[in-house]
């Protein structure tokens, strides 16, 4: 599988949603667990703080890629649960 970079499926918002975010998000001090939407992420999909200083640096840096995104924001629901799961410490 490739793993160009890729631009940002407009509407997707998987990548907001699916996996856990460890750093702190503006309204989300301890970030958020693994399938809960962030508080930022509108209706239709779309990073409300998009282009704000408040924009978490993680949220910045993250590169959307092929093996990661997918074809559709199905397809990336699906890549970041494993991808989740695979990078989560077992106890
Ligand atoms: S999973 Fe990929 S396409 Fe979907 S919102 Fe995140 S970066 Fe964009
Ligand atoms: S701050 Fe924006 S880009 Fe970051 S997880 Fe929330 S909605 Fe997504």
């Amino acid at each position: 599988m490739s793993n160009y970079t890729m631009d940002c499926r407009i509407g997707c918002g998987a990548c907001c949603i699916a996996p856990s975010i460890s750093s702190a998000l503006p309204g989300m001090a301890n970030g958020k667990p693994a399938g809960v939407r962030c508080l930022h992420l509108t209706r239709d999909n779309r990073c409300k703080l998009f282009g704000k200083p408040e924009r978490p640096d993680v949220c910045n840096k993250l590169q959307p890629s092929e093996d990661m995104c997918g074809r559709s924001a199905q397809e990336a629901f699906i890549r970041l649960a494993s991808l989740e799961r695979a990078t989560t410490p077992s106890r």
